[in-house]
C-alpha cells in the first residue's frame, strides 16, 4: 500500500493543508493500492508564493548553469526508470510495449531541452532593435493522467530552459509516479522554489492556479472541455496559455499502400497506450476499392493485439485507467451500434479470461460515416472506426472534417505524394509511415486540439516574452 501524504513546495516535502484523501486502484485487478492526501487552494497559493520568491534569481541564471541543471535532472530521472516503469504499470496498467518507450522518453525531455538551449540565442538584432527573449514569469502546469510523468518532465524542462519557476498540478490519479519523480528532482538539488508540485483536484488546485494573479503562464495538457475552462479563468489576468487537448486522428491508408506492412502500423497508431492517447489514429480512412482487402487484413492483424496486465510481456493493450473510463468506452461501443455501425472486431464487455480489471475488447467499427458521434468524439480507448473514401481529395476532406487537429497519419509508398497530402491536412503533426517521434519538432494542435506548441524552440519560446529595445 502506498500512502502519499506530502506535496513539494519550496524545496521541501510538506504535509498539505488539505485533509481530503482519495484512493488509488490497480486497474488490472481493481484492488486498492494506496491513498493520496490532496492539497487545497491554500497549498496552491503557498506554492505560487514560493515560485514567485525564487523567480528573480532563477530568471537571471546563466544559460550554461541551466544546461547543467537539465543534464543533472536527466541523469537523476534516468536512474529511476525501473521504479517509474513499475509505478506506471501499477497505477494505470500501461503495457510494457508502451512503458519501454515512454518512460525513457520522459527522462530524455531534460537532455533534449539542454540541446535546444545550447543553440538558442536569447538576444537578436531586428532592424534597429535589440530583441531580448525574457522569461515570462511564474508558470503553472496542469497535466493529465495518461503518460503523466512525460508531461511533467517536458513542461518542467522547458520552464527551466526558459529561466521560469513553476508550480505543477499533476493528475490526482498518477500520484505514485509523481512521487518518485519528485524524489529524483529533489535529489538533483535545484534551488528552492524553482519547481513545486501540488497534488489536488482539478477544480480546486488546478482552478486556483489558472486564475491566480501571480501566475503569468499556464501550460495545460488534458481534455478540450477543461482546456476551455482554463482559458476562461486565465482571461481575467491575460495569462499566456498553452493548451494541448484532445484528438481524433485520421489514420489514412493510401491506395498504393502495401497492406502487409501498413496494417500493423495502422493498428499500432490506433491502439497506442491502449487507445488512451490524444495522438491515437482512431479514424482509419480506406480507399473504397480496397475496403474488402483492408477489412480482412485488419481482422487478421488485430489478433496480434493481445489484451493483458503489464506483467504479461506480450500484452499490447492494457486496462482502462479507471472504472469510469472503462464505462465510457463501453458506452461509446453501445453508441456505435445504435448509430448503425457494424463490428469488425471486439465489442461490448471484457475479453475472455479477464473477468477482473478494467480491460476492454480492442474494437473496430466498419460502415462508419464521418458524421457519426463515434467518428467525431474522442473516446480515449481502443475503439477505431473505418471510413471509406473515393479519392485523395475526399480523404483530405474527411480527415479535416473534425473539430480536432492534433496528429494525422499517412501510410503509402509514394513519398512525394504523401508530402503533398501532408501539406493539405489541418493537423499539428503528420506522421508518415509510422515514423518515430521527433522531440525537437513542435507538438500541438490545430482547432480544438489546442493553442500554441510544445517541444523544441517553439515550446521554449512559449515561456518567453520578446522585448524590443530600440536605440
Ligand atoms: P482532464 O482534462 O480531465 O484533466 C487534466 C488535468 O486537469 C488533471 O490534472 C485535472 O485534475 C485538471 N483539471 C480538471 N478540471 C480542472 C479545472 N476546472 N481547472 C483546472 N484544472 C482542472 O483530462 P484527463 O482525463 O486527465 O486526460 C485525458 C485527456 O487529456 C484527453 O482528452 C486527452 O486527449 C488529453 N490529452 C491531450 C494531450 C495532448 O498533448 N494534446 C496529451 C495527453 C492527453
Amino acid at each position: 500500500m502506498r500512502n502519499i501524504d506530502t506535496i513539494y513546495i519550496d524545496g521541501r516535502f510538506v504535509t498539505p493543508n488539505g485533509t481530503e484523501t482519495i484512493d488509488l486502484h490497480n486497474p488490472s485487478t481493481e484492488e486498492k493500492i494506496g491513498t493520496v492526501r490532496l492539497g487545497d487552494a491554500e497549498d496552491a497559493q503557498e506554492a505560487v508564493a514560493a515560485a514567485k520568491r525564487a523567480f528573480p534569481a532563477f530568471s537571471r541564471t546563466a544559460k550554461a548553469e541551466r544546461i547543467d541543471m537539465l543534464k543533472q535532472l536527466n541523469a537523476a530521472v534516468l536512474a529511476r526508470v525501473p521504479d517509474l516503469t513499475e509505478a506506471m504499470a501499477l497505477e494505470y496498467g500501461a503495457p510494457q510495449v508502451f512503458t519501454r518507450f515512454s518512460v525513457p522518453h520522459a527522462a530524455s525531455s531534460f537532455a533534449t531541452m539542454a540541446t535546444v538551449l545550447e543553440d538558442y540565442q536569447f538576444e537578436r538584432k531586428i532592424g534597429r532593435a535589440r530583441v531580448v527573449m525574457q522569461p515570462s514569469g511564474v508558470a503553472a502546469a496542469i497535466t493529465p493522467w495518461n503518460s503523466n510523468i512525460g508531461f511533467i518532465t517536458s513542461k518542467l524542462a522547458t520552464a527551466i530552459a526558459a529561466g521560469t519557476t513553476i508550480v505543477i498540478k499533476p493528475s490526482e490519479m498518477s500520484a505514485i509516479q509523481t512521487q518518485i519523480l519528485i524524489e529524483c528532482l529533489h535529489e538533483a538539488g535545484l534551488p528552492e522554489g524553482v519547481f513545486n508540485i501540488v497534488n489536488g483536484l482539478g477544480n480546486v488546485v488546478g482552478a486556483e492556479l489558472s486564475r491566480h494573479p501571480d501566475i503569468s503562464k499556464v501550460t495545460f495538457t488534458g481534455s478540450t472541455a477543461v482546456g476551455r475552462e482554463i482559458l476562461q479563468s486565465a482571461a481575467d489576468t491575460f495569462k499566456r496559455v498553452t493548451l494541448e487537448l484532445g484528438g481524433k486522428g485520421p489514420n489514412i491508408i493510401l491506395d498504393d499502400a502495401d497492406l502487409e506492412v501498413v496494417i500493423p502500423a495502422v493498428l499500432r497508431m490506433g491502439f497506442v497506450n491502449s487507445g488512451q492517447a490524444c495522438v491515437a489514429g482512431t479514424r482509419i480512412l480506406v480507399p473504397s476499392h480496397r475496403l474488402d482487402d483492408v477489412l480482412s487484413k485488419l481482422k487478421q492483424e488485430i489478433n496480434a493485439f493481445k489484451v493483458g496486465a503489464p506483467d504479461d510481456p506480450n500484452a499490447m493493450i492494457g486496462p482502462m485507467v479507471s472504472q469510469k473510463q472503462y464505462d465510457r468506452v463501453q458506452s461509446y461501443i453501445e453508441l456505435g451500434l445504435q448509430e448503425g455501425a457494424s463490428l469488425l472486431a471486439g465489442g461490448l464487455g471484457r475479453p475472455d479470461g479477464l473477468e477482473r480489471g478494467w480491460f476492454p475488447k480492442p474494437t473496430i467499427f466498419t460502415g462508419v460515416n464521418n458524421q457519426m458521434r463515434i467518428a467525431r468524439e474522442e473516446i480515449f480507448g481502443p475503439v477505431l472506426s473505418v471510413i471509406a473514401y473515393r479519392d485523395d481529395d475526399e480523404a483530405v476532406s474527411i480527415a479535416n472534417d473534425t473539430p480536432y487537429g492534433l496528429q494525422a497519419y499517412l501510410h503509402g509508398t509514394d513519398a512525394s505524394r504523401m508530402q503533398a497530402l501532408a501539406d493539405r491536412l489541418d493537423s499539428g503533426r503528420v506522421v508518415i509511415n509510422g515514423a518515430l517521434h521527433e522531440p525537437l519538432a513542435p507538438f500541438g494542435g490545430f482547432k480544438q486540439s489546442g493553442i500554441g506548441r510544445e517541444y523544441g524552440v517553439f515550446g521554449l519560446e512559449a515561456f518567453l516574452e520578446p522585448k524590443a529595445i530600440i536605440s
